[in-house]
């Protein structure tokens, strides 16, 4: 499969451009949707991103440039090669690893339930999401219910999943490394 590796980045009239400086690393196998969605709806795990983007100029003061078209032949072939281009980069909107061994994981596991302890304002940010969540389901319940049951093709391999399930199906060995 054929994956766009991308760098969100402030245009060079934003005052928040930096010279050489990176910004948040990404990539896709359909990089026209994903131009899209960065504009409108966001991904669920990029809230920082968001935020960070309509408080500096908002979508129009922002772009995307390409690092580079390559194929892969499983999701953590790619995965992989994001890594590599967050290390190289070390881009500050990016608040997780694309990729990690099982021992990495692991260590990164640890650290993060660390900082999730320490992190009073986290916990803030997370009670209020959670809040939020459970405001939006209570008022939207029959359609929120019928939304996580229906059944959807996974991206990257050939099952299907509900929504509700998805997130934890692309985690599993089978769908990582499924070759099409
Ligand atoms: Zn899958």
């Amino acid at each position: 499969m054929k994956y766009t590796f991308y760098h969100r980045r402030p245009k060079p009239d934003n005052p928040c451009y930096v010279e050489g400086k990176y910004w948040y690393i990404g990539s896709t196998m359909e990089f026209d949707g994903r131009r899209k969605r960065h504009n409108n709806k966001w991904r669920r795990d990029q809230p920082f991103l968001k935020d960070f983007v309509e408080q500096n100029g908002g979508c129009d003061a922002w772009e995307f440039e390409v690092l580079e078209e390559s194929d892969h032949e499983t999701r953590s072939d790619s995965l992989m090669r994001e890594q590599h281009f967050l290390d190289l980069h070390n881009p500050c909107l990016n608040l997780r690893r694309a990729y990690n061994s099982e021992e990495q994981e692991r260590e990164f596991q640890k650290r993060r339930k660390k900082k999730y302890r320490e992190g009073v304002n986290r916990e803030i940010y997370l009670q209020k999401n959670r809040a939020n969540r459970l405001r939006h389901y209570k008022a939207n319940k029959a359609e929120v219910n019928r939304k996580q049951s229906e059944l959807l093709d996974c991206s990257n391999c050939d099952k299907k999943y509900t929504r509700s399930n998805m997130a934890r199906h692309k985690k599993t060995k089978y769908c990582m490394n499924f070759k099409k």
